[in-house]
């Protein structure tokens, strides 16, 4: 069964991929949603000036005063950068555009691989869950997730050259283990965007099983089009339509991640 406690301190989890158009957007907003449903308090922390995670959930960006971008560069606590998207247990922190100029600004800034890190510390005993949507690159945007996680959630999708993305963020990931942030794992890898009809789909999904393992849920994500529908409606796929091959999808990878959560708690 599900294990009904939940950790003091929340994990958090780096949605990470530094190709764009694999599905971490989609996986944050979807697993986040997927999580609340569960009854876990969840955090979505936009990390990509396009600020897909918080359009997603129906932020309107016009609206959006201080952000991501204000915790990183000034002193906003990240309290007052977070907002409500209408779902219990769910909790945003959008960016705008002006987080394009921070990859910049920050190189001036002290400690500057470790500005989220510290921006997200406080809240931790509020969550269950902090996913950081990063953004397509091994920016120090992404740095700065990868220092400020306890884990990295990879979204593959099975493509042609899947696995080379791959082991070039993993080589990334150890970096930082060894400089950064010494207790980074690799929480999982989600195969997403999958299409039974093409073969090579398959041979990728086995090539990446047979490279990380267990790492790899079980829970693969199908390329459904109401996923992909969505967003246009300011709505997770999860509450756009819940009966979607997609949704249900993402509804199994929320319980086999508090199925592993609980897990590594017990171990
Ligand atoms: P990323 O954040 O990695 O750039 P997104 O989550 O934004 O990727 O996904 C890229 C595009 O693919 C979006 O238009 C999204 O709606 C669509 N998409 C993502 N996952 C699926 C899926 N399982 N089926 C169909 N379309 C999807
Ligand atoms: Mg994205």
């Amino acid at each position: 069964g599900i294990p009904d406690e939940t950790p003091a301190r929340a994990r958090v989890l780096a949605v990470a991929n530094q190709k764009g158009g694999v599905g971490k957007t989609t996986t944050a907003i979807n697993l986040a949603t997927g999580l609340a449903a569960i009854g876990r308090r969840v955090l979505i922390v936009d990390l990509d000036p396009q600020g897909n995670a918080g359009t997603g959930l129906g932020i309107d960006r016009r609206a959006v005063g201080e952000n991501i971008y204000h915790c990183l560069l000034g002193d906003t606590p990240i309290s007052r950068a977070t907002v409500r998207c209408g779902i219990p247990n769910l909790e945003v922190v959008p960016s705008t555009t002006d987080l394009s100029g921070a990859e910049l600004e920050l190189v001036d800034v002290p400690r500057r691989s470790h500005r989220l890190k510290e921006a997200i510390d406080p809240v931790r005993s509020l969550y269950d869950f902090i996913l950081i949507d990063c953004p397509p690159s091994l920016s120090l945007l992404t740095l700065n997730a990868m220092v400020a996680a306890d884990a990295v959630l990879v979204p593959l999708q099975c493509e042609f050259f899947a696995l080379e993305g791959l082991s070039l963020l993993i080589r990334t990931l150890e970096r930082v283990r060894h400089s950064l942030n010494p207790g980074l794992e690799i929480q999982g890898v989600v195969l997403t965007m999958f299409d039974r009809r093409n073969n090579l789909s398959d041979q990728v999904a086995q090539d990446v099983r047979a490279y990380l393992g267990s790492k790899v849920y079980e829970t693969i994500i199908p390329r459904n089009v109401r996923i992909s529908e969505a967003p246009s409606h300011g709505k997770p796929a999860l509450v756009y339509d819940y009966k979607c091959a997609g949704s249900q999808a993402y509804i199994r990878l929320a319980r086999e991640m508090i199925r592993r959560e609980g897990a590594l708690q017990a171990a």
